[in-house]
């Protein structure tokens, strides 16, 4: 990390105009990441401003500093404008520019100098400098080894703990998935000496549902299946089941882990009928231990993620994914 260090000291400069953007549907670690490096980055005095592809969900509205988010989606000329105006662009929780969406088509690859932070497998190589450490749980906790390595660890306060622990927690289903080892514990030690309010944080999260989310679980769960043989759950929920229930988005979030919570299950699947546009369904995978969610995501529905955590797509509809995922199932090989 040491080179990439220096590169990068030499890129945070007063004269430089920064972007922080992220992927399309940011989750806690995008939002949280994104945040924390804009309120490191202010505290540095530098010149920066924060990017979305599109609206994150409502649960994330309390992190400190999502005032300051520009949307795309929302706000189009003021995103461009902003893009095409900054020279330096901090890609934060992805590893393929086409993750941001429409803003990837405003970056311009000969003039921009892109800074990559991730932790995904298998990067593309778009950036300038390339922080890729798929052996880290999550974006949030790499911003915080990037910053003390920059010397900065005593600009962190309160507000950037509770960003970072924010998106520690949601990256790594609560501090439980192989990912998380001592060095994640002593970078939590930390936040937490920084007066957090790591309850609320939790709180915010996980035990802020609407009744329209506990009742597109109960559809969710009335649908699951096994499948004894593969180990395996899945589950779906329909363009109908999300209108009855007057579906917003991130009400289906976190749904696909309870296939997984049950007993000698240890790969599970939830397929999503896009509410807007027609035949197409977004797949979420979880796995226990060593069932490679990722390879097979990307080996049969133009997907990735982690081992453990993935998401693709398929375009038809549910019955035939949920055919596709049957037979592909029989025919996967994990390594
Ligand atoms: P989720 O199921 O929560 O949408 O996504 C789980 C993980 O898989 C996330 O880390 C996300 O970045 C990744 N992921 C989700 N959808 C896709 C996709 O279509 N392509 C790729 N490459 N990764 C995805
Ligand atoms: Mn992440």
């Amino acid at each position: 990390m040491e080179g990439k260090i220096k590169q990068l000291k030499n890129l945070l400069s007063k004269e430089n105009k920064i972007v922080i953007t992220t992927h399309t549907n940011p989750d806690g670690d995008a939002i949280g990441s994104s945040l924390a490096l804009f309120h490191l980055f202010k505290k540095m005095s530098l010149n920066v401003k924060v990017i979305t592809p599109n609206q994150h969900p409502g649960f994330l509205d309390w992190v400190p500093g999502c005032e300051h988010i520009i949307v795309y989606e929302n706000d189009v000329e003021l995103a461009k404008k902003t893009i095409n105006n900054s020279n330096l662009i901090f890609t934060l929780d992805f590893n393929d520019l086409s993750r941001s969406g429409k803003i990837a088509e405003n970056i311009d690859l000969e003039y921009h100098k892109l800074v990559m932070i991730d932790h995904h497998q298998s990067p593309n190589d778009y950036a300038t400098i390339m922080f890729s450490h798929p052996e880290i749980s999550s974006t949030c906790e790499l911003i915080f080894n990037i910053a003390v390595n920059l010397g900065k660890k005593e600009l962190i306060n309160k507000e950037i703990s509770t960003c970072l622990y924010l998106g520690m927690m949601t990256d790594t289903g609560s501090f439980q998935y192989n990912g998380v080892n001592g060095k994640t514990h002593n970078t939590l030690s930390f936040l937490l000496e920084k007066g957090i309010d790591h309850s609320k944080i939790y709180n915010n999260i996980y035990n802020s549902n609407t009744l329209s989310k506990l009742k597109i679980l109960g559809c969710a769960i009335k649908n699951l299946s096994l499948i004894h043989d593969k180990k395996t759950s899945y589950t779906f929920l329909t363009k109908k089941e999300l209108k009855q229930n007057q579906y917003k988005k991130g009400d289906s979030e976190g749904i696909v882990n309870y296939g997984l919570s049950l007993k000698n299950i240890h790969f599970t699947a939830i397929f999503i009928e896009d509410e807007l546009e027609i035949n197409l369904i977004k797949i979420s995978f979880r796995s226990k231990n060593e069932f490679p969610c990722d390879k097979f995501a990307k080996e049969f529905f133009s997907g990735g993620g982690h081992k453990n955590a993935a998401g693709g797509k398929f375009e038809g509809t549910v019955v035939n994914a949920i055919k596709k995922f049957k037979s592909s199932l029989k025919t996967f090989k994990t390594n």
